[in-house]
């Protein structure tokens, strides 16, 4: 194992930016009173939520007063579905196959109690259509869950489109909650909810280098919402419970970042996928690209996550052998790699077999070098021609 540490797993988290820990630390150490109370400690600690909403709201250009602080994204997806409300009519639900399993699991838990859910295919790119989501609409739907970013093959789904389908469903003066799960957009490319018309928006702090088990969300005024934790009336009454001050603090400082850096970010980390995508391509043959394709400009690609099949090995075995070099990848979503192997992703693109096995995440954060890159391409065509020759795979000649 040489000394050199890649982290290329940024999308099962990430690495806490030191003014992020700095904040927390201080947020523990000195501020540690409970916002509501009425001295200063109390007033304090409610000036570092206010400060950290403001800062959620800026990144997501909304008002701070539509910003929910949560323990996570996967908490601020179950509030938003479960906490959607049905109306008198709606027991309908829209989503794709491809969501986070925060977002299926809630969905599970809704038909139990009656709720039917439709779940939209994608195409062999992890993308969905929305003349099918159109088709899909029925009367009696009140929510539709699209996530922005898929997190194992980076595919963006086509928000602005959507928009379009559920403006023209909405004209007839139909009620109907659109939520966007942004967890892996956040940081990475725009995300502005006020300009798809988005009703709610899930984001987390992890995956842009700050704190875990905090995240946001967005909640579009006159939205109604049935909170899933009750008690104090914290959170303007839709979670309840003393605030995670420390972390929210450290969110709003990595908050403040995204508000400053994230257009710039994409045009930095697209070079750097595109680099690291057709670096690997090209020194081992045979290999294929999960997801869309990243030519230039192609709006469908997320900057920042690359999926990869090693036909003939397993995932699990090109990671520790990266791991062995300082590299760390994913198998597919931290979330999925241990209680399900075969990503439900893959399976609903239609990744089979040998290629389902040899999956392999590598996601980029703006802190990526092109320097890093160029080492883990490197090592990751050696570290495959080894396994190949040891495995005997023949089948899959390398460029000399
Ligand atoms: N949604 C997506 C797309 C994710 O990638 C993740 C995390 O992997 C989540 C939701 C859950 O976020 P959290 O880990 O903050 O609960």
């Amino acid at each position: 194992m040489t000394g050199r540490q890649v982290y290329l797993d940024n999308s099962a988290t990430t690495c806490p930016y030191p003014a992020v820990i700095r904040a927390v630390v201080e947020a523990m150490e000195e501020h540690y009173g409970n916002p509501s109370s009425l001295h200063k400690k109390g007033v304090e600690a409610g000036r570092l939520l206010s400060q950290a909403r403001e800062a959620v709201a800026t990144s997501l250009g909304v008002s701070p007063s539509e910003i929910v602080f949560t323990g996570g994204g996967t908490e601020a997806i179950n509030l938003a579905i479960k906490g959607a409300l049905p109306g008198r009519h709606g027991r309908h639900v829209v989503t794709t196959a491809v969501e986070h399993p925060a977002v299926l699991s809630a969905l599970e838990q809704l038909k139990e109690q009656g709720v039917e859910v439709t779940v939209l295919p994608v195409d062999g790119q992890g993308v969905v259509d929305p003349q099918q989501l159109q088709e899909a609409l029925r009367e009696e739907t009140y929510l539709v869950s699209v996530m922005y970013v898929n997190n194992e093959v980076g595919a963006v789904q086509p928000l602005e489109e959507i928009s379009v389908v559920l403006a023209g469903f909405r004209k007839g003066g139909r009620k109907l909650l659109w939520h966007v799960d942004a967890v892996q957009a956040y940081g990475k490319m725009p995300v502005l909810p006020g300009e798809l018309g988005v009703d709610l928006l899930s984001v987390s702090a992890h995956k842009v280098h700050g704190p875990k088990g905090v995240g946001a969300l967005y909640v579009a005024p006159h939205t109604q919402l049935r909170p899933l934790v009750a008690g104090g009336g914290q959170e303007h009454g839709w979670r309840s419970g003393t605030e995670n001050v420390p972390g929210i603090a450290g969110f709003g400082v990595a908050a403040a970042v995204i508000a400053r850096e994230a257009r710039g970010a994409q045009g930095k980390l697209f070079p750097l996928k595109k680099k690291l995508v057709e670096g690997i391509l090209a020194a081992v043959p045979g290999v294929l690209l999960n997801g869309p394709p990243c030519h230039q400009n192609s709006s469908r690609c997320a900057p920042h996550i690359a999926n990869l099949s090693f036909p003939g090995l397993r995932g699990e075995i090109v990671l520790h052998s990266l791991e062995e070099r300082g590299i760390y990848v994913s198998t597919g979503s931290a979330c999925a790699s241990r209680k399900n192997p075969g990503s439900h992703v893959l399976k609903a693109m239609g990744v089979k077999g040998d290629l389902l096995e040899g999956a392999v995440r590598f996601s980029l954060s703006p802190k990526t070098t092109e320097e890093e890159i160029d080492y883990v391409v490197e090592q990751t065509a050696a570290v495959v021609q080894e396994l190949y020759a040891l495995y005997g795979v023949k089948k899959i000649g390398f460029r000399p």
